[in-house]
C-alpha cells in the first residue's frame, strides 16, 4: 500500500474502525495551498523547541500558534525550575524568549488554529481556522494539554495568583502556609503528599466520601499528619483580590457553607484534557486522548507525523520535558524527511469525504 492511502479504513497502515470525517475539506481549493517541509502545531515549550531545531536545520518550519500563543506558561507567574534561569523567570517572558529564539533562525510563526487534518497520504493536508488550506511534508503536533478547573469566576481570575493546577511547579511558593487540593484520584494524593514538603497544612477537598485513588496512594496520604481530608465538600468561591485569601466551600450532604480563611493556595488536581481533538481518528491515542508515540521516539502511527510535549505525556508535564520532546520531534522529522524524501501534491484530487468509498477513492488516485 502506498504510504497514507486509505484502504478499508486503514490510515497509513494502522487499522481504524471509521475513516475520520473529511467533510470540512469539501469545496476547499488546495491547488494554490502552500507546501511546507514542517508544520508545527502549537507554541508552548514543545512547539517552540521543535521550531528552533527545525529552523536551524534549514527546514523553514511554519508554526501555528493556536488559541493560546505561548501555551500554558503564559498563565503563570514565576517559573523557578527551568534550567538556565537561576533567579527564575516569569512564564510569559520565558515564552517570549522561546519565540524570539525560534524566529531568529527563521521559524515562521503564524496566528491560527489547526482545525482539521487529512493524513491519508503525503503531503498531509491541514485546514487552518476551518478554511485556510496548507500542505505539510511532516507535521509536529505540540498542542499541549489543558488543566481542568472548576470554572468559577474568581478561580479563573486568580490563576497564577494562588490558584494553580501544578503542584510540582508551584508547591515551593507555599512554604509554611496552608493550602487546599481539590480531587480524589491518584494525582490529588500525589500532589497533596508532595505539598506537605512545603506547606504546614494541606486540606484535601473531595466531593465524595471516598477516594478514587489507588489504595497505596490513599494510605500514604492518610498517614501524613499534615494532610486533612474534608469529605463531601465542594469549592463554591475563591476569595481574594490579588492573591488567594480563602475559600468558600459547601458540604453537599448538609448544604452548609463555610469560609476556610486559612487557605492561601488552591491546587486543582482534577485532571488534564489533551488538546488533540483535530487528530482524533488519525493518530493513535490512549483512552484520555493523549497521543501514543512509539517507544523512545516521537513517531506516531502516521508516517511523517510526530508528537511532542504534554499532548503525548500525561506523566511528567513539565516545560523542560516538553522542550526535550520538542527537540526529539524536530530531529525525528528531519531524519524522516531525509530518508523518505519530499512528495508533490497531486494536481487534481478526488472529492474527499467520509461518504466516499475509501477503496474507490484510493483506486481513483492510483
Ligand atoms: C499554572 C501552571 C503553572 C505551571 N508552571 C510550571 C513551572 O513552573 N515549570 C514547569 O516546568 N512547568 C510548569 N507548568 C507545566 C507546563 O506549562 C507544561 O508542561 C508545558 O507548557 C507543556 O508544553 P507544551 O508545549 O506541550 O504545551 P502547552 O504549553 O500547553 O502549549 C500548547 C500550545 O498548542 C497550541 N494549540 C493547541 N491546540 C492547537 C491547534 N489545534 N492548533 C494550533 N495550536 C494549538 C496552544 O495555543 C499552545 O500554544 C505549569 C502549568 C500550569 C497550567
Amino acid at each position: 500500500m502506498e504510504n497514507g492511502t486509505p484502504e478499508n479504513g486503514s490510515v497509513n497502515g494502522t487499522q481504524t474502525d471509521i475513516l475520520p470525517d473529511l467533510s470540512a475539506f469539501d469545496g476547499v481549493d488546495f491547488s494554490n495551498a502552500d507546501l511546507h517541509d514542517v508544520v508545527i502545531v502549537g507554541t508552548g515549550p514543545a512547539g517552540w523547541t521543535a521550531a528552533l531545531y527545525t529552523a536551524r536545520a534549514d527546514l523553514e518550519p511554519v508554526v501555528y500558534m493556536g488559541p493560546e500563543p505561548g501555551g500554558q506558561l503564559t498563565t503563570t507567574t514565576d517559573v523557578e525550575n527551568y534550567p538556565g534561569f537561576p533567579d527564575g523567570i516569569l512564564g510569559p517572558e520565558m515564552m517570549d524568549r522561546f519565540h524570539e529564539q525560534a524566529e531568529r533562525f527563521g521559524a515562521d510563526a503564524r496566528y491560527g488554529t489547526v482545525t482539521h487534518v487529512d493524513f491519508r497520504e503525503r503531503p498531509h493536508r491541514l485546514l487552518i481556522d476551518e478554511e485556510t488550506p496548507v500542505y505539510a511534508q511532516t507535521v509536529i503536533v505540540s498542542t499541549g494539554a489543558s488543566a481542568r478547573y472548576l470554572g468559577l469566576d474568581n478561580e479563573q481570575r486568580l490563576i497564577g495568583k494562588g490558584v494553580t493546577a501544578c503542584a510540582t511547579c508551584d508547591g515551593a511558593f507555599y512554604r509554611g502556609e496552608t493550602v487546599a487540593v481539590v480531587g480524589g484520584g491518584d494525582s490529588a494524593m500525589e500532589e497533596s503528599t508532595f505539598l506537605t514538603k512545603f506547606a504546614d497544612k494541606v486540606y484535601v477537598l473531595h466531593r465524595r466520601d471516598e477516594l478514587r485513588a489507588s489504595k497505596i496512594m490513599q494510605e500514604r496520604a492518610f498517614q501524613n499528619d499534615k494532610i486533612e481530608f474534608v469529605w463531601n465538600t465542594e469549592v463554591i468561591d475563591v476569595l481574594g483580590e490579588d492573591a488567594v485569601t480563602g475559600l468558600e466551600v459547601i458540604n453537599n450532604e448538609t448544604g452548609e457553607t463555610r469560609i476556610m480563611d486559612d487557605v492561601s493556595g488552591l491546587f486543582l488536581a482534577i485532571g488534564h484534557t489533551p488538546n488533540t481533538e483535530p487528530f482524533e481518528g488519525w493518530l493513535d491515542m490512549d483512552d484520555s486522548g493523549y497521543i501514543l508515540t512509539k517507544p523512545d521516539s516521537t513517531y506516531t502511527n502516521v508516517p511523517g507525523v510526530f508528537a511532542s510535549g504534554d499532548a503525548q505525556d500525561d506523566e511528567y508535564r513539565q516545560a523542560v520535558t516538553a522542550a526535550g520532546t520538542g527537540c526529539m520531534a524536530a530531529i525525528d522529522a528531519e531524519r524522516w524527511l531525509q530518508e523518505n524524501g519530499r512528495v508533490s501534491p497531486e494536481p487534481a484530487r478526488p472529492k474527499t469525504s467520509t461518504h466516499d468509498d475509501p477503496v474507490e477513492a484510493a483506486a481513483a488516485r492510483s
